[in-house]
């Protein structure tokens, strides 16, 4: 039974916290996805077949309700505060760090996502409402390219196709904010894009990281990045070392490179690096982040979020940023998406 607390946000909305806060916890999506599923489900009903079905206790009945989100739903249809988001709210519903809320809060929006078109969990609008929800401005859709294979990186056929679900998208969410195109490009072997120049020239904003051979030794892998930050194209270096400092895959050492001379390279041609905020990540290792700011570089502080709970992650690369004394200003997440537009597309 319930505590009796009460809750008048609905079943929806329920589920999606649920799942928010889970995704944030970076719990296995697959305990995610019931949640977010039932919300699916139930979101095109009429409220009056809910609250029917929760009398009659035939919720389960409905595709994609299971038996703990029928609990949600029914508590929530009584105006009674469910007791899975009561205790994840008590447990999980905290800040994350401790720092890093000053800059948090000069953010207005997010370079790096992922959506169910390449390996994200959730559909490209769940990504959007929630980036919203967060109190951004914008949020660059940047999934897989081609070559990406294992997450189902998108062929230039796909992300086309994607271009005009974006604008449709778009024309759902009014003026406050703006869902930008982009991409996480793979930076291929020689250094050049795994995409096509005229399809790049397309998007708003375009993140280009190493995936692949991350071993390459340190002179081929410095020719590889520098090539990539010298492509027009390019905005923002993604994960720069390819580290893993913890998580189900397993640790992973930083790629070998020239950090000076693929840092001064990004200060030349104008090009972000990251700080990927992902808790498994924390990718660049703090020297790199000292070394990049001693150059001079313009940061981008990303959530790389794969679940629209990850968005919350960015909190995580504000405290490092922070740590590292690095300006506000020079961080161009923190600009207006026109300030942002302009510079990515000079
Ligand atoms: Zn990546
Ligand atoms: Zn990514």
């Amino acid at each position: 039974m319930s505590d009796g607390e009460g809750y008048d946000g609905g079943p929806v909305a329920a589920l999606r916290r649920i799942a928010f806060l889970l995704e944030r916890a970076r719990e296995d999506t697959y305990k995610v996805k019931a949640f977010r599923g039932a919300a699916a489900a139930i979101l095109p009903l009429p409220t009056d077949d809910v609250a029917r079905a929760v009398v009659d206790g035939t919720l389960t009945d409905l595709p994609g309700v299971g038996a703990s989100s029928a609990k949600v739903i029914a508590q929530a249809v009584r105006g009674e505060l469910p007791d899975r988001l009561a205790t994840l709210e008590r447990e999980q519903g905290g800040p994350l760090t401790s720092g890093g809320a000053e800059l948090r809060a000069a953010l207005r929006g997010d370079l790096h996502s992922h959506s169910d078109w390449s390996d994200g969990g959730s559909p490209i609008e769940e990504m959007a409402f929630t980036a919203m929800e967060l109190g951004h401005d914008y949020l660059v859709l940047t999934d897989h390219s081609p070559r990406l294979t294992i997450a189902h990186g998108l062929s230039a056929e796909r992300l086309t196709r994607q271009l005009g679900v974006v604008e449709a998208v778009n024309d759902h969410l009014g003026e406050g904010f703006t869902l930008l195109t982009g991409i996480e490009v793979d930076i291929l072997d020689d250094g050049a894009l795994d995409q096509d120049d005229d399809l790049l020239a397309r998007l708003d904003v375009r993140v280009a990281s190493v995936h692949s051979k991350l071993k390459m030794d340190a002179p081929a892998m410095t020719k590889r990045m520098i090539g990539a930050i010298r492509n027009p194209r390019t905005n923002v270096l993604g994960h720069c070392t390819g580290r893993m400092v913890m998580g189900n895959r397993g640790t992973r050492p930083s790629s070998q490179f020239d950090a000076r001379a693929v840092f001064e390279a990004c200060v030349e041609h104008d090009v972000a690096v990251e700080i990927n905020a992902r808790p498994e990540r924390r990718d660049p290792p703090t020297r790199l982040i000292e070394l990049a700011r001693d150059l001079g570089c313009l940061f981008s502080i990303d959530s790389d979020a794969h679940a629209p709970g990850q968005l919350d992650f960015q909190v995580y690369g504000c405290e490092r940023a922070e740590e590292a004394g690095i300006d506000a200003d020079r961080i161009v997440n923190t600009w207006s998406r026109e300030r942002l537009l302009a510079w990515a597309n000079r």
